[in-house]
């Protein structure tokens, strides 16, 4: 059973469980790897708290990295809950998160197109020409005075970081 082991060895998606989970959350799923066990089972051998596995796996469980099957313990009567990881969504979850993100800085690059920006020397707050004639070249932030700003620059870094991003998305996993 391969429910994780292999996309643990892609950094990109152990990265994205560090952002998602803590040191303990990580633990849980490794010891969940490659097997199904009950959230008991898996406090009982890390030692971390149930009320702390049960809420990683819940977290896994709403980014559908994780899933359930619930069953009757007919001699207490009790419902015991059987995890298993299916870590292979990450892929999907990750390229939707590129996706996005290439959508956004496409949306800000369109826009600063053929416009003149001004900001102040402290906030990096770009202020078009119109606004900032509006406002009487006064920052919005600080009414610091507003200076003409070189906007190729940071053109040039959302054009490198579009291109990056849509090489990944076109030869990644997914
Ligand atoms: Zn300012």
């Amino acid at each position: 059973m391969d429910n994780g082991k292999s996309v643990l060895s892609d950094p990109e998606a152990r990265r994205f469980l560090a952002e998602i989970l803590d040191e303990e959350g990580l633990d849980v799923v490794y010891s969940l790897l490659d097997r199904e066990a009950t959230d008991e089972e898996i406090a009982e051998e890390t030692g971390i708290k149930i009320n702390t596995v049960r809420r990683v796996l819940y977290k896994l469980y709403d980014y559908r990295l994780a899933s359930y099957v619930r069953t009757k313990d007919t001699e207490i009567g009790w419902y015991i809950y059987t995890w298993k990881l299916d870590l292979k969504r990450i892929y999907d979850l990750i390229k939707l998160r590129k996706q996005r993100l290439l959508e956004e800085l496409t949306r800000e690059l369109e826009s600063m197109k053929d416009r003149v920006f001004f900001a102040c020397r402290k906030d990096e707050k770009y202020v078009p020409f119109e606004e900032a004639s509006e406002l009487q070249f006064r920052c919005p932030v600080c009414e610091g005075v507003l200076e003409y700003v070189d906007s190729e620059e940071r053109m040039r870094q959302l054009q490198e970081e579009i291109e990056r991003l849509q090489k990944e998305l076109s030869n990644g996993h997914y």
